[in-house]
């Protein structure tokens, strides 16, 4: 096992690591920008190391500055969180150069999954079931149009090198091809440096099922069950449960296997999710994320695991601390994402937080890096905190997330709490009744969001 890791991460995500780090007694190394040298992952770490100016790719991002620190604090491995270099291929490999070890897969699994049109290709010969569409990249309008008949309208148009909810266009009918289609180039050209497109049948009433992966790199891998993270805003997750409430237990076992079966073949090592669209009873594959999610603990909670534990021990070499059959659900539980954002538009809101009280109680987990008096930076991701409430079935939680709300204090700037609140009050969501466009639905008629 490691004696130190170093955490190439800010905000809530660093701190989840700075605590599994701990518990299992290795030493942790912050590093931070200037704009965060009073940061609580900074605070908590047992070392920081400031590695450069605000901007993130002069210090999150800088890996000369990373494996740096790492040499000067004599940290053996690397933790990513999620976000910034997680899912950059050519930082894994310069990890790997300098005799550290990136807790995380390998580069080859993060190129594989990293490019879209490969990840969907090697799913598909893992026996993953994907979206109809076309097979690869589309490389001229005519072509486009021409998928677009073959498939039927709507389609969407992506980014092979898309995330985050860019890049992706979709076309309602042949009309809209064009304008998708060069939309959708130019997005990943400027923020992916890739062009290349593809295209794929334009579901209407899916839900976001993710299945939860983890593998030990020596052919051995796991799945904890899914999360539905259908309630969106433009592509991103604002609520995330497990389980799924349109799931039955057979096909958990079913597409769980797939899964684990799938990145068991390819000797994945770590943690890892697929995701799915689901609609009439059938999964699409459409993503993997080859890191840990936002929204993992939802899964911590209905397994009772740390997944960040066994992320550090598989990178370390040591096995997997359970099996599949040793994995049973208990219980409900549901995450909230507060961002400092103002609404109606959710612009962000960095400033100084006046005053903080976090929720707590039973079946209440608050993970932030807020405190009293801290400021929070423009810079960054406006995530300042994740609410996860479980409870013994979905309307416990749903009630134990309303009485957390409820207590949760952040003053000085505006948040997304309100919207959650408005939520809990909505009869689809109180019965889980929605798909992936509900919440854009919802926002166009009650805050006049479009
Ligand atoms: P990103 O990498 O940007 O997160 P994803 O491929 O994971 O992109 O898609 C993000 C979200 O976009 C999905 O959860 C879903 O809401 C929507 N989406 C993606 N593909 C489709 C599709 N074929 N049909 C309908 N919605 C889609």
């Amino acid at each position: 096992m490691f004696n130190k890791i170093l955490i190439a991460n800010r905000g809530e995500i660093a701190l989840r690591v700075v605590r599994a780090a701990r518990e299992m007694g290795i030493a942790t190394v912050a590093v931070h920008s200037t704009a965060d040298s009073d940061a609580m992952h900074v605070r908590m770490a047992d070392e920081s190391v400031c590695i450069g100016p605000p901007a993130g790719t002069q210090s999150y991002l800088s890996v000369p500055a990373i494996i740096s620190a790492c040499e000067i604090t004599g940290a053996e491995a690397i933790h990513p969180g999620y976000g910034f270099l997680s899912e950059n291929a050519g930082f894994v490999q310069v990890v790997e150069d300098h005799d550290l070890t990136f807790i995380g897969p390998t580069a080859e699994h993060i190129r594989i999954m990293g490019d879209k049109i490969t990840a969907k290709d090697t799913m598909k010969k893992l026996g993953v079931p994907c979206v109809p569409g076309s097979d690869g990249g589309v490389e001229t309008l005519a072509d486009a149009k021409r998928i677009g008949e073959e498939i039927g309208y709507p389609v969407i148009v992506k980014a092979t090198a898309g995330g985050g909810g860019r890049g992706m266009k979709v076309a309602q009918t042949a009309a809209d091809m064009e304008k998708a289609f060069h939309t959708a180039r130019a997005e990943g050209k400027s923020n992916f440096g890739n062009d290349e497109v593809y295209i794929e049948k334009y579901l209407t009433t899916p839900r976001h099922i993710e299945i939860q992966v983890f593998g030990d790199g020596k052919g051995r891998a796991v799945h904890l069950g899914e999360r539905d993270c259908s309630l969106q805003r433009r592509h991103q997750k604002v609520f995330e449960e497990a389980p799924g409430p349109a799931i039955s237990a057979e096909e958990r076992a079913a597409i769980g296997k797939t899964c684990a079966d799938a990145v068991a073949r390819i000797n994945y090592i770590g943690a890892g999710t697929i995701e799915f669209l689901y609609e009439n009873g059938e999964f699409y594959f459409i993503e993997m994320n080859t890191r840990l999610q936002v929204e993992h603990p939802v899964t911590e909670a209905i397994f009772n695991v740390d997944l960040v534990r066994e992320q550090i021990r598989v990178a370390s070499g040591m096995e997997l601390s359970f099996h599949q059959e040793d994995l049973k659900i208990t219980g409900h539980a549901i995450e909230v994402r507060i961002n400092a954002e103002k609404l109606p538009n959710f612009a962000p809101c960095p400033g100084r937080i006046t005053q903080y009280h976090a929720p707590g109680g039973l079946g209440v987990r608050m993970d932030s890096a807020l405190y009293d008096g801290y400021s929070i930076p423009p810079y960054y991701d406006s995530l300042i905190g994740k609410l996860i409430v479980h409870g013994r079935d979905r309307p416990e939680a749903l009630a134990r997330l309303k009485r957390a709300l409820g207590e949760l204090i952040v003053d000085g700037v505006d948040t997304t709490v309100p919207l959650f609140h408005a939520l809990l009050e909505e009869e689809d969501v109180l019965s889980g009744g929605y798909n992936i466009h509900w919440l854009e639905h919802w926002l166009e008629t009650n805050l006049g969001e479009s």
